[in-house]
């Protein structure tokens, strides 16, 4: 398998130098040069097993089927339920699929946990050394860190928007007790973050010399593991053969929402695709006018969504540019300079409206989705997840069976879910000295100067 990028004039790569490379020279994001189909399989087979089944085509010819089997397992081992990714029913046709099992709590540790193991034994076999360099609105973070700590191979340097993340979040980040993870507060948005991360892998003499590499949802590698959980839970309803199962995604960056459209793509029984956003709401903005436009970041209930520009849809603008890379780049540019995309009826038509469907929430519908589950089926849900309950209500038919990503555990959040229902959620037992941990916090600027020289000094290569 090999990768190309969304804006056509980077080096076509083999998936071990597309997963060390994260963005692509020219500014785009890697994708497979052709999708795969694969199948549906066996309930019965365990996760992390069926997780390398369906992973296996996409680094076919570099990363040994066995060896990736014992990646994946070791990767799965670290979830406290055994079924990695459980489902729970919240009613007649709906389910809730719990993605927080792992050791931050949240979904990206489905990646992250595999991630951090292809890293290490990439870098291993290459000799090599990298300077992983991330922006996080929170849980990225954490999970990026926790995937990481222990590999060898990698310093790894994390931005984060100061005062914008929780408390767990935060210490999740900065407690943890590995030399080669650095966790530092930039005085900004999540989005200067990212800014900061890109400016960092623009400049070319810079990433080579620091051996920069990403870890955040640009990396075709989480895009790749998320997809396994679309078809997991396909296969643990049965409904293989039967309605196609519709999927309720909380969103912010688009990786998430993308990976089930790569599932869907691949052949696994997806119907809609329910786009839940909070107030930052470009996505649902775009669903409803075709064009995109990016405003200022609001903070709300659910951090881990505060964005306004979501990197991934540019893997999804790609083929609804029927995989012009040139045609892309140019529109991505244009976005940059105007603040404002539009794309064609046609390719609305075609791409969008069949498949997606968005709903924008507030923090008071929030709340009030956190208080009626708890109500109706005595289940403490996080911000996050309730913001896909919400899209689920308002966009799906009464028998549409619909799957709502329930991407952390509530006690990530435990004010807003405590404000809510009056009840305060517990971290579980291996958190339970979180808050009486050690910090190790370094603070920064929002300026492009000073990160640099922060990650100079601390590089793989320094
Ligand atoms: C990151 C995150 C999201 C958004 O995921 P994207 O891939 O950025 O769309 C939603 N919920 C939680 C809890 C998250 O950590």
């Amino acid at each position: 398998m090999k990768y190309v990028s969304t804006r056509g004039e980077a080096p076509t790569l083999g998936f071990n130098d597309t997963l060390l490379a994260g963005l692509a020279s020219d500014g785009g994001l890697y994708v497979p040069e052709s999708w795969p189909q694969i199948g549906h399989g066996d309930a019965n087979v365990p996760f992390a097993q069926r997780a390398a089944q369906i992973m296996a085509p996409f680094v076919a010819g570099e990363i040994p089927q066995a060896t990736l089997v014992s990646l994946c397992k070791d990767a799965y081992s670290t979830f406290r339920d055994p079924l990695v990714a459980p489902l729970r029913e919240v009613g007649e046709n709906r389910w809730l699929l719990e993605l927080f099992h792992g050791p931050t709590l949240a979904f990206k540790d489905v990646a992250l946990q595999f991630i951090g193991r292809v890293f290490d034994h990439v870098l291993q076999e290459q000799g090599r050394r990298i300077t992983v360099v991330g922006a996080t609105s929170g849980d990225t973070g954490s999970a990026a860190i926790d995937g990481v700590k222990a590999c060898r191979n990698v310093e790894m340097v994390i931005l984060y928007p100061k005062g914008r993340i929780s408390e767990v979040q935060r210490r999740q980040m900065t407690t943890v007790d590995a030399p080669n993870v650095h966790a530092v507060a930039v005085e900004g948005t999540f989005d200067d973050c990212q800014d900061l991360v890109k400016a960092m892998f623009n400049d070319a003499t810079f990433r080579e010399r620091h051996q920069l590499s990403a870890v955040n949802s640009i990396n075709w590698a989480r895009v790749m593991a998320q997809v396994v959980y679309y078809f997991t839970a396909i296969e643990q309803l049965h409904a293989v053969d039967s309605a196609p199962v519709s999927f309720s995604v909380p969103t912010g960056n688009f990786g998430n929402v993308l990976s089930g459209w790569i599932a869907r793509r691949l052949g696994a029984n997806v119907g809609h695709l329910i786009v839940g956003s909070n107030s930052n709401d470009i996505l649902t903005r775009f669903f409803e006018t075709q064009t995109m436009t990016s405003t200022s970041v609001v903070p709300t209930l659910s951090p881990s969504m505060d964005i306004q520009v979501s990197s991934n849809f540019e893997r999804l603008l790609f083929e609804m540019n029927s995989r012009d890379g040139l045609a892309t780049a140019r529109q991505i540019s244009g976005f940059r300079s105007s603040g404002k995309l539009v794309v064609t009826p046609e390719q609305f038509g075609t791409w969008i409206r069949p498949t997606f469907r968005g709903q924008r929430c507030s923090d008071g519908d929030t709340l009030a989705m956190i208080a009626n589950v708890h109500a109706t089926h005595g289940l403490l849900v996080d911000p996050h997840t309730a913001v896909g309950l919400v899209a689920t209500q308002s966009c799906a038919e009464p028998d549409e069976p619909v799957v709502t990503l329930a991407t952390a555990h509530p006690a990530k959040f435990a004010d807003a879910v405590e404000r809510a229902t009056g009840v305060r959620p517990t971290l579980p037992e291996h958190l339970g000295d979180l808050m009486s941990r050690t910090e190790r916090i370094t603070d920064l600027p929002n300026d492009l100067a000073a990160v640099q020289r922060f990650v100079a000094s601390v590089s793989a290569t320094r």
